[in-house]
């Protein structure tokens, strides 16, 4: 691990260095990692960011060399979306290619020199990520020389400046208006927890997670330790006896699973208002990577799956900033307590996404074969849903400041446009020199190989002299061990609670549920003081529908999966839980369309009557079928009635900045 942790490192030393230089700094600049500024609505008006520059403001501008040195010259001018490059010589391009490089493709860069001691020049070195022809990103190295000045001391301060600039922009850090540009602008390297699941999806994780993810932080200057999985829960356990100090950022590696392990492992520690601050981050590589789909749409990305996901979520990872994150607190009939950060879900949904477990190899495909089988049987359940609409008054008017309303009660659907003692961590890989604040991290005694990262630097004639991870990608050392293996809401008829009525016949019930895992519940947290006991009555302001449903969804963020937009107005910290309900009557060609619909977030605009939508801030689902599938962010929960409450943001979500190309949340 040592050696691990020098090799990449090395490659970092003099970011680090940078960052001793600019101890002042890291309360502010450090912000890029912890939450927007103003982001939250107490914030906002305290915390006004200056206007930031017109997007065609050029903000450095200058003439390079290339590298080999006889190579083309080319005139660069830096913006804050973009670094525009035009070919000088031997001759100006008539048509530019590759001529601009949106910083939304960038992961990073670095200054480096030759290493031959009599040349003056200076490299500045760009990691872009452009899209090819097919659409699938691909890395491509841009390096220029610096070469102006008579010496090398010169060149590389110039050098510096504009990678300073860039790294700036590209981690939404002002530049000053009049001052120097340089390193010391900079803070230390974030250190983020990486959480590979090496079971997640059809088993890519840790290769993808190697061969591009690694890449891409080192890059971008990130410092990170990363730990593989053993076992469901093990990343609960983890986070729950884990010393948050030393952590810019907790991301996984897999599908929504993980981070809903990591949520829960967060919430449940006797610390959990401190702890649920750490910003959490997603790189989809799970067969259900909704949340991912989300971030990837905030981040102004056009919709897209697999490989080319996790390219963009992990661009978005590299530029830091965190946004606030509402999370749902499920209350079961057992009386325990789990976090959503995405969806509860029954009937259709949940069947499909348990039964379908057995495609898992298939990758996210698995949902469409699911959703085909599921038609071909499709079952209706007999329920009550109640729920506070957000329109209401809170019965506590602490959480309610500052929540965006619906417009109506009934809304109609949208337009459409103590610790707990962990096992020893194995597998893990670090870039961190120093014992992490978990020792079992660093554990050099580890029973079973540590997977080893080299670092090629700088190609033959350069090598690294500030920041970033060298000319040259991370090589993968072969001894790295393979994982294994509507317009129209629906009738919506307010009904008094009474005593469940004899179930309709719905068909075949589905296999009975699993129960959770008793060590999944939640005893810490904030109280949910929206919600009278479960059995209790409701308050006279809540909601009730009751009767035959195809599938009730309650739904977080705008994702149900990476390619399905169920609520196409959610946001991130929009304080809502958005109710979804389909009620039995639907044809099978119906329902199907509606899924079709819902990849471009159009269902809402197919006039289908059973399709109802409200908004809400609590609500309680009662199934009166007596057998079914319930899940919580896709995970399997225990069958019965459930309540729950949104808490607005409650977590913090790294996303990156918002894309330019839509509204951010
Ligand atoms: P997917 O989207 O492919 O289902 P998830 O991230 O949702 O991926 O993970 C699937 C399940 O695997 C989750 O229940 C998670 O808790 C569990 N899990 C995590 N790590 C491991 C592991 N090492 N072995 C087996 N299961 C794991
Ligand atoms: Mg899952």
């Amino acid at each position: 691990m040592g050696a691990v942790g020098a090799d990449l490192r090395g490659s970092l030393a003099e970011s680090a260095a940078c960052a001793e230089g600019a101890e002042g700094l890291d309360q502010e600049l450090t912000g890029s990692w912890g939450r927007e500024p103003g982001s939250t609505p107490d914030r906002a008006e305290a915390m006004a960011p200056p206007p930031p520059p017109a997007a065609s403001t050029p903000l450095l501008h200058g003439e390079f060399g290339s590298y080999p040195a006889r190579g083309p010259r080319f005139a660069l001018t830096l913006t804050s979306q973009a670094l525009h490059i035009q070919r000088l010589r031997p001759k100006p391009e008539a048509r530019p290619r590759g001529g601009l490089v949106p910083l939304a493709e960038v992961s990073g860069c670095c200054t480096l020199r030759s290493c031959s001691p009599s040349d003056p020049g200076a490299y500045v070195c760009i990691y872009t990520y452009p899209q090819g022809r097919r659409g699938g990103r691909r890395r491509a190295t841009r390096t220029f020389r610096v070469d102006g000045a008579a010496t090398y001391e010169e060149n590389r301060a110039e050098a510096q400046r504009w990678a300073s600039a860039l790294t700036c922009l590209l981690r939404g850090l002002p530049l000053p208006g009049d001052g120097e540009i340089t390193p010391d602008l900079l803070p230390r390297p974030a250190r983020l927890l990486l959480l590979v699941n090496p079971f997640g999806g059809r088993g890519l994780a840790w290769q993808w997670c190697k061969n591009h993810v690694l890449p891409m932080i080192s890059e971008a200057g990130l410092s990170f330790n990363l730990i593989q999985t053993e076992r469901q829960n093990h990343a609960r356990e983890l986070v729950q006896g884990l010393s948050l100090g030393g952590w810019d950022g907790i991301v996984t590696v897999s599908g929504d699973g993980l981070l809903y392990e990591v949520l829960n492992g967060l919430l449940d520690r006797p610390d959990w208002q401190e702890a649920v601050k750490v910003p959490v981050g997603i790189l989809p590589c799970g067969s259900g990577n909704a949340l991912a789909g989300a971030v990837n749409q905030r981040g102004g990305f056009a919709p897209c799956l697999g490989l080319d996901l996790l390219l963009n979520c992990t661009l978005l990872l590299c530029r830091g900033g965190g946004h606030p994150l509402d999370l749902l607190s499920v209350t079961l009939a057992s009386g325990s307590r789990c976090f959503s950060f995405l969806s509860v879900a029954w009937g259709f949904v949940s069947d499909v996404d348990i039964h379908s477990e057995r495609f898992r190899a298939l990758g996210s495909a698995r949902f469409t074969l699911g959703t085909v089988l599921g038609l071909a049987t499709l079952h209706t359940y007999r329920g009550r849903l109640s729920y506070l609409p957000a329109c209401a008054e809170p019965a506590s008017p602490t959480s309610a400041s500052g929540l965006p309303r619906a417009k109506s009660e009934l809304t109609l659907a949208p337009d459409p446009a103590p610790p707990v003692a962990h096992s020893p961590l194995h597998r893990s890989v670090s870039d961190l020199p120093l014992p992490l604040p978990q020792p079992a991290l660093a554990s050099p005694g580890s029973p079973e190989p540590l997977p080893i990262l080299s670092l090629n630097g700088g190609g033959p004639e350069l090598a690294g002299d500030w920041g970033g991870a060298g000319d040259a990608p991370l090589s993968p050392d072969p001894l790295l061990p393979s994982p294994p293996g509507s317009p129209k809401a629906a009738l919506l008829s307010p009904i008094t609670e009474g005593p469940p009525e004899v179930p309709a016949s719905p068909g075949p019930p589905p296999p009975p549920p699993t129960p959770v895992a008793p060590e999944a519940e939640c005893k810490w947290g904030p109280p949910d003081h929206l919600l009278p006991p479960l059995g209790s009555p409701l308050p006279p302001d809540w909601v009730t529908l009751e009767g035959d449903f195809v599938l009730m969804l309650a739904i977080s963020p705008s994702h149900l999966g990476a390619d399905l937009v169920a609520a196409p107005h959610a946001r991130f910290d929009d304080g809502l839980v958005h109710l979804i309900w389909v009620r039995s009557g639907i044809s099978r060609a119906m329902l199907l369309r509606l899924f079709l619909a819902m990849e471009h977030g159009s269902h809402f605009s197919l006039g289908c009557p059973q399709l109802g939508y409200a908004t809400a801030r609590a609500f309680r689902l009662e199934p009166l079928t007596p057998r079914g599938v319930l899940t919580v962010d896709g995970e399997q929960v225990e069958y019965g009635p459930l309540q729950a409450q949104i808490h607005p943001g409650l977590g913090t979500l790294l996303t990156g900045p918002p894309g330019s190309c839509r509204q951010g949340p």
